[in-house]
């Protein structure tokens, strides 16, 4: 089956959760291609193409500089109406879920969201999703049909592809596709140096023990020693110490890094929900019966005003 793989930037260069994409598509076969929207696609395509996108359909247009999903969506669904893939790959990121949505309406094909896996069972393609916070695994099948299976596949579950081949195939749309009632003129948020969450290895995460916005800096530090993203408990955000989109859980974020420490957390199943996958959990807590303490992998019982400053100063000193 032929597989297209949506290829979201950010700064001009794929998202990283795009060359998991390729590698849960290699998963399915080698018919791939890989579709590319920016000012000038050309560098971000040889990117692709050294990762093993296979053929790498580049569109460059003054328009495609910010994400704007009513351009997005017309674009690549000129590109499926072109190239006829079965299966239509994108990350179950904020613009990815926005898009794909769009699309399957646009198009009138089947659509699953936030998959976790991806494998062919006979003559059906069989995706792999957790429901109800993650207490029920649905497999969700979809025969052969005349409209591509839309799929959003969640972060951090495949890996990165790292190599492989490809070209690059400048395409042209009609111009009608770079029309929007809606101009993108700033994207804020996420400012420059700033660890994306979705797409983070570690995350430090801030819970209601931090007692304050004044204190989030503490929180903030720690993240900065090992290169992390800030993460929230919706505690935080509710009390308005920090924005909604670092919140993990049920209503915010579910997040899959290597490396989650929670600070200040109770471990409430609305927050667990959104960050149990981690590989590794660290919980720092006065509580030592603290629910989260039952889902860490290490704990650490103590006051947190001690005991994030002094892991702050001790991955400096190591990592510099
Ligand atoms: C429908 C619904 C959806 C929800 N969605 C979410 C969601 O998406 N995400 C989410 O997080 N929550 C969500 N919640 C809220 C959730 O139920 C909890 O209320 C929330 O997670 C609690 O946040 P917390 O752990 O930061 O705060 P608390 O439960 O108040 O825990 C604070 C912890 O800090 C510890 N602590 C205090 N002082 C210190 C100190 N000095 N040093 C060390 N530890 C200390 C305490 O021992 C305690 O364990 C939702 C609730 C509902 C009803």
């Amino acid at each position: 089956m032929k597989t297209l793989v949506v290829a979201l930037s950010k700064d001009n260069q794929p998202i990283s959760a795009t060359y998991e994409l390729i590698s849960a598509a290699r998963s399915l076969g080698d018919d791939i291609i890989t579709a590319v929207l920016a000012t000038d696609a050309d560098k971000p395509a040889a990117d692709l193409v050294s990762r093993g996108a296979g053929k790498v359909l580049a569109v460059s247009n003054p328009a495609l500089g910010f994400f704007n999903e009513e351009i997005y969506a017309k674009v690549i669904a000129e590109l499926i109406g072109k190239h006829s893939p079965g299966l239509v790959l994108g990350p179950a990121t904020f613009y990815g879920r926005a898009l794909f949505g769009r699309l399957a309406g646009l198009i009138g094909g089947t659509m699953t969201s936030e998959v976790t896996g991806i494998a062919v069972e006979g003559d059906r393609l069989v995706m792999t999703r957790p429901c109800y916070g993650g207490s029920v695994i649905a497999k969700v099948g979809s025969k052969a049909a005349d409209k591509p299976y839309f799929v959003t596949v969640r972060p951090k579950i495949f890996p990165e592809s790292t190599e492989g081949d490809g070209e690059v195939v400048s395409e042209t749309v009609a111009d009608s596709c770079f029309e929007s009632r809606v101009t993108v003129t700033e994207s804020a948020g996420g400012g420059t140096g700033e660890v994306n969450l979705a797409e983070a290895d570690i995350i430090v995460s801030a819970g209601r023990g931090i007692r304050g916005a004044e204190h989030v800096q503490l929180v903030k530090d720690l993240a900065d020693s090992l290169g992390a993203a800030v993460g929230s408990s919706r505690a935080v955000v509710d009390a308005d110490w920090i924005a909604y989109s670092t919140q993990v859980g049920q209503t915010g974020r579910t997040v899959n890094p290597k490396l989650y420490i929670a600070v200040g957390i109770s471990g409430a199943i609305q927050h667990l929900v959104g960050m149990r996958s981690s590989q590794y959990i660290v919980a720092i807590n006065k509580d030592k019966d603290a629910p989260i303490f039952n889902v860490a992998s290490y704990g650490i019982v103590g006051d947190l005003f001690e005991v994030v400053p002094a892991l702050t100063k001790k991955f400096k000193a190591e990592l510099g």
